[in-house]
């Protein structure tokens, strides 16, 4: 047997491991007892590694294996090399051996593990310290791969390569939620805050002083979080928002500013709040923390009373005290400058919101609504608005046609939507001011100082649950977007490598998804056609559902899918994933509505502050805005058109900076301290496309050797005798005569200018044929 892959199945011998799936663990260890080969099969038998009753059959003919149609079972790393701290350093690269390394480093508490140029980390649920000014001081000034892989080794690099580059950095944390995304960002954030004085002044230690902006920058995170971020069942503190902050340096390089955008608050959660969730943080800290004479002003009342906070039943987190954070966000506010009487103003509109969710809106066909009632007095008053005017359009509707205005009653169902388009439209704008506002007050005023910039994004990684609506749509397009960017960086990493190398590179695929992201934002699109259904007087979610199937079955067969069992429902294969969309809801969370008549109320609002804040900031990409004050609601852009434009936007930036990646994994469900489930972090290994790389690289030539090393662990493998005594023989020389002896398929390898690059598997063998000689 020579050549192709039947020379792996000599590798099978006595003892040697190999991995095998398993529902539980998701992979088992097992050791080979014996093997049988004809001219036709080969059937080797394993014992299992723990289960000592248990033993494993691999069988299959010779061509399914040379034919690739049946693999081999993957084989396992010696022990000493499974808590390697870099990935590719495995000799097989395969799924169970990198989830095995993850696995044996995060028992012996180490959350960090490199996969060639990304960081992957194990979310540990629990206290390290690795985070200490100390260990900053470690890794500033010092090279990746010197010191254990850490987040402040890839902040270092990003801060080298800004440097020596002069060139803009992205570092993007992904990862699905309670993964520690968040965590990782801010803790990037005191990295560059606390270690960017080491250069220039050299006598203060590092992590020890701290500029006016840097503190500034740090008090950005108390004031997101209090305002986009909230209680769900995965993470007690879930960021309802996608972030990219840039942070500014000047030429000497000292942080000077810092630019946040943000992306697709969640709005739903403002009015509702699935079981054990909560709404945002801030209405319980200013429900437990305002003073009594805010409460008097405000009519505040315990979070149990509105029923914007109280319909899930939680509004206490362990662990967290509300009236404290409250405390907390209100010096935040302070530090970034926000005035007191802004301050005011916010909470303020705060109140107004939850004394809005309780409006009390009765009838039974047509919705009822007392002029007097309490709620609605208290929520216009706070809004400056007329009562009996808004009453009015909450409880009817107005259609204009050519001839006539036709005012009709809307039914109780239908007036409670509008009152709440109303709160979560007025706490959009909010959230879009504030990152307005401590962008202005943030941004380093001299533009012409900022030389250069290190952005750090903090966006939800793939979502796939159970029912899957807009929001997880918009979350997996966005991530098919991130993931096509990494998959051409890697791709191009490795094609720098072997042009240089000069070696025959055009044989390596990997697979694309830009067909996918065709499908979702291109012209006739996922997306354009619900904003051309949305548009339709008469437009439904089953409309657009429709023109999905009529428009795509056949188009993009490969990526779009009707369900077998629901004409409401719409299948989308992502890279990670096939996702199922109900497309319930699509329509009305894209178009996000409030009727003419109460935006125009909210804009003569006697209230300021209300009215300075919905405008639109300038920074938001909105297109075909209407010049006037009133904005036309046809052309009023869609959410899934501003969320398009601000993500192309984004890859904009992203592609013109070099970027850095780190991956959360959450090793359990059940946020418990340093435990890991193999099954759920094989699939967030999937997700984050991890395991594609790797088999983009096992797609090429994934294992490297220096002529050097490899002449001088193989050498045993060729007859010195040929060798003339007297001659030195050069290191490449030695190769070329191992190589030639021993491998016949000359596809399995590549010889470049310094290395040799291996077929995935192909050091197996070598190792096999080493030690039969030894
Ligand atoms: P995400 O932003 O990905 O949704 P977070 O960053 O909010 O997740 O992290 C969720 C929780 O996990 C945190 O509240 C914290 O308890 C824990 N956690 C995350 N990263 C770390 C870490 N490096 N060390 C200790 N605990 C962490
Ligand atoms: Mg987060």
């Amino acid at each position: 047997m020579t050549g192709s892959n039947l020379e792996l199945i000599e590798v099978y011998s006595a003892g040697i491991k190999a991995w095998f799936p398993d529902e539980e663990l998701g992979w088992v260890s097992a050791s080979v007892i014996s093997k049988e080969t004809n001219s036709k099969s080969v059937k080797i038998l394993f014992q299992d590694d723990i289960n000592a009753e248990k033993q494993h059959v691999f069988e299959a003919a010779l061509a399914d294996i040379e034919s690739n149609k049946v693999g081999l079972p993957p084989l396992r790393n010696p022990p000493k090399m499974e808590n390697t701290d870099d990935l590719t350093n495995l000799s097989y690269l395969n799924e169970p051996s990198v989830l095995n390394t993850i696995k044996t480093r995060y028992e012996e508490k180490n959350i960090y593990t490199y996969s060639g140029i990304v960081l992957i980390a194990a979310n540990p649920f629990a206290r390290v310290q690795i985070y200490e000014p100390e260990i900053i001081q470690k890794y500033s000034g010092s090279r990746r791969g010197e010191l254990e892989p850490h987040l402040f080794a890839i902040a270092e690099d990003a801060y080298r390569c800004m440097i020596r580059d002069n060139k803009n950095q992205t570092i993007i944390v992904s990862g699905e939620s309670g993964a520690g995304k968040t965590v990782s960002a801010k803790y990037i954030m005191r990295y560059f805050a606390t270690a960017d004085d080491k250069e220039a002044s050299g006598k203060q230690a590092k992590g020890e002083t701290m500029t006016e902006v840097e503190e500034q920058i740090l008090a950005t995170n108390p004031i997101m979080e209090a305002f986009g971020n909230a209680k769900t069942t995965r993470n007690d503190n879930s960021s309802r928002f996608g972030k990219y902050i840039e942070i500014q340096f000047d030429k000497q390089r000292n942080i000077v500013g810092a630019k946040n955008k943000t992306y697709l608050l969640e709005r739903s959660r403002l009015i509702f709040q699935p079981e054990t969730e909560r709404n945002y943080h801030i209405f319980y800290q200013l429900c437990a923390g305002a003073s009594e004479a805010e409460r008097q002003e405000l009519a505040l009342k315990e979070w149990s009373e509105f029923h914007y906070l109280n319909q899930s039943g939680t509004g206490v987190i362990p662990s967290v005290d509300d009236a404290k954070d409250f405390q907390e966000t209100r010096t935040a506010l302070n530090t970034i400058g926000i005035h007191k009487k802004t301050q005011s103003d916010i909470f303020r509109l705060l109140a107004a919101l939850l004394h809005l969710g309780d409006i009390d809106i009765g009838g039974r066909n047509d919705a009822t609504l007392a002029d007097d009632e309490p709620s609605l007095l208290k929520a216009t008053q706070l809004l400056g608005l007329d009562a009996l005017n808004f009453k009015k359009w909450i409880v009817r509707k107005q259609i204009v046609t050519r001839s006539e205005k036709i005012v009709t009653n809307l039914s109780p169902t239908q007036a409670q939507v509008v009152r709440d388009s109303v709160a979560k439209y007025i706490y959009a704008h909010l959230f879009d001011w504030l990152v307005a506002n401590i962008n202005d007050s943030l941004s380093c005023p001299n533009a012409e100082v900022v030389h250069s910039f290190i952005g750090v994004l903090d966006i939800y990684g793939f979502e796939h649950f159970k029912k899957n609506s807009f929001e997880q749509f918009c979350i997996n397009y966005a991530n098919e977007k991130l993931q096509q960017q990494f998959n051409q960086h890697v791709f191009k990493l490795e094609q720098e490598e072997y042009i240089k190398e000069e070696i025959d590179w055009k044989f390596i695929s990997f697979s694309d998804n830009q067909k996918c992201i065709e499908m979702i934002e291109a012209k006739m699109g996922i997306l354009s056609l619900l904003d051309e259904e949305s548009r339709l007087p008469s437009g439904s979610d089953q409309g657009f559902c429709n023109k999905l199937y009529q428009n795509f079955n056949s188009t993009y067969q490969d990526y779009f899918k009707k369900p077998r069992f629901s004409n409401n429902a719409f299948v989308v294969a992502h890279y990670a994933h096939d996702v199922q969309y109900e497309a319930e809801g699509f329509m009305d969370k894209n178009k996000d509505t409030v009727p003419e008549e109460l935006l125009n109320l909210l804009q003569g609002s006697q209230n300021s502050f209300l009215c300075d804040m919905i405008q639109p900031p300038p920074s938001t990409p909105i297109v075909e805005q209407s010049p006037k004050k009133t904005m036309n609601q046809a052309k009023k852009p869609t959410l899934g058109s501003i969320f398009k434009l601000s993500l192309i936007n984004l890859m904009d930036t992203i592609g013109e900076t070099n970027v850095h990646y780190i991956r959360c994994i959450k090793p359990n469900e059940a946020k418990d301290a340093w435990v890991f489930q193999s099954s759920i972090v094989l699939s967030q290994l999937r997700a984050c496309g991890v395991l594609e790389t790797i088999r983009i690289s096992c797609a090429g030539y994934p294992t490297r050797w220096t002529f050097k090393d490899f002449s001088e662990r193989y050498h045993a493998l060729i007859d010195f005798a040929h060798w003339d005594p007297t001659a030195k023989p050069e290191a490449r020389a030695v190769c070329s005569q191992i190589l030639d002896k021993n491998i016949n398929d000359t596809d399995k390898y590549q010889v470049g200018l310094t290395k040799i690059f291996f077929r995935a598997g192909q050091l197996a063998y070598m190792e096999k044929l080493r030690s039969d000689k030894m």
